[in-house]
């Protein structure tokens, strides 16, 4: 398991982004502000309609646009009201 440390040197698991549930976003931008490493992207909807509220919020959802600049910290899934993160570990 890779495994980092606090300023304190306490060890912590880091939760790297794995996907995004586009049938739950409404396309806001609250995570793609909360990341500081230009993880995610706005791109057009990937499905006709309404979303799985029964809205059809706009045409934008976000996506994972480069996985291999996640430091796994978990803004993204704070910043979220929908909970549309999903995360995992990574083997170190
Ligand atoms: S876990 Fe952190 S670095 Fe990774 S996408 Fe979310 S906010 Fe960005
Ligand atoms: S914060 Fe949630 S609902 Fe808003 S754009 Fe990001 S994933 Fe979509």
């Amino acid at each position: 398991m890779l495994t980092g440390r606090t300023c304190g040197g306490k060890e912590w698991v880091p939760e790297f982004i794995i996907s995004i549930d586009v049938g739950k976003c409404i396309g806001c931008g609250r995570c793609y502000k909360a990341c500081g490493r230009s993880v995610l992207s706005l791109v057009e909807k990937p499905f006709d309609g309404d979303d799985e509220f029964g809205d059809d919020m706009g045409n934008k959802v976000m996506s994972i646009a480069s996985r291999e600049d996640c430091i796994g910290c978990g803004a993204c899934g704070r910043a979220c009201t929908k909970k549309c993160h999903s995360y995992a570990p990574a083997e170190g």
